[in-house]
């Protein structure tokens, strides 16, 4: 098969800064691709990078794309290198065939709690809307601080709820250590990335010595990642990224065949990836836990937030062909 390729950037502000461990986010950056089969179907795919979190470059991905050229083989597109995990998940985007989801699947969200005190502010109104898990990004103040807030915010929480904290590798192994201890039977669902993913033996040391569960993120970017822990025997979650993990097919095939604990997670791509993400969540079991696309408005614009997700994704909340849409607006 011979394709057609087309590729545009896009550049949207969020509606309010991301405050990470890694510092303050301010605007996704991206690109959307066009591929169009010799009988005329046409798909869209979106890269969406996070240099800072371990995958490409935008510009490596732009390059890439320069490089496919107008008319490409399928071929040339499965050669992708590994290491360029947005722009084979969107590749894969593009050429699958999107048919209408025929589910009645219905999956639970997590809500995002920002950063430090103005959690203890938002959560009230999370709960009224339905939401029973939460993810709170931690390793942004002194641990002493955050400590605290954390016994007020569970303070908070109705007993069926269970809140997720993100370290996104912010800590040291002693206060990790400290981190870990707080959390022994508190309603806390798993702490996401205590330390740095280059700390792998810190980590394998932590899982063992704490009961909290431990997930892993930024150590797992692309499937590849994901598969070399899993090989390591790794005990707790793995959290993934889809848009930056590599194609939606390989992703489905390891969890059907290696049965891993998983969490869907955005990675703050536009209605179009995100898609591509809920189709494929909602049309096989990948996760029995609450998916993390949570932050739904981050860009503050219809036509790149798509429909809002509230507690419970179904069906309904997959836009109809984003790709047109987004496409059209781009110049
Ligand atoms: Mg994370």
């Amino acid at each position: 098969m011979v394709y057609r390729f087309a590729y545009k950037t896009y550049r949207l502000p969020l509606r309010a800064p991301l405050l990470t461990a890694h510092g303050p986010w301010l605007e996704r950056e991206g690109l959307i691709v066009r591929l169009e089969d010799e009988v005329g179907r046409v798909g869209f795919g979106e890269i969406a990078p996070l240099p800072w979190f371990g995958t490409e470059t935008l510009a490596g991905a732009e390059e890439i794309c320069r490089k496919i050229g107008a008319k490409v083989a399928g071929e040339a597109l499965d050669a992708v290198p590994e290491h360029l995990g947005c722009v084979r998940f969107a590749l894969g985007q593009a050429r699958e065939l999107p048919g209408k989801v025929a589910t009645t699947t219905r999956l639970p969200v997590a809500a995002l709690l920002p950063a430090g005190r103005v959690a203890l502010k938002a959560l009230p109104a999370k709960l009224e809307a339905g939401f029973l898990a939460f993810k709170w990004k931690v390793g942004v103040g002194a641990v002493d601080d955050e400590l605290v807030l954390l016994d007020d915010l569970l303070a908070l929480l109705p007993a069926s709820a269970r809140l997720r904290l993100d370290a996104n590798g912010g800590w040291n192994r002693s206060e990790a250590g400290r981190w870990l201890g707080r959390c022994a039977d508190r309603p806390v669902e798993f702490v996401e990335q205590p330390v740095a993913p280059a700390e792998e033996d810190t980590l394998l040391g932590l899982a063992r010595d704490y009961p909290v569960t431990i997930a892993l993120d930024e150590s797992v970017v692309r499937l590849a990642g994901a598969r070399r822990w899993q090989g390591r025997g790794w005990p707790g979650v793995f959290v993934i990224k889809p848009a930056l993990a590599g194609p939606l097919d390989e992703l489905v095939k390891w969890v059907a065949a290696t049965k891993p604990d998983v969490v869907l997670s955005s990675a703050i791509e536009t209605a179009l990836g995100r898609a591509a993400i809920l189709r494929a969540a909602l049309s096989q079991p990948l996760t029995k836990r609450a998916l993390g696309f949570g932050p739904g408005g981050v860009f503050g614009d219809r036509r790149w937030d798509g429909l809002v997700i509230g507690p419970l994704a179904d069906a309904s909340c997959i836009a109809t062909n984003p790709g047109e849409e987004i496409w059209k607006e781009l110049t």
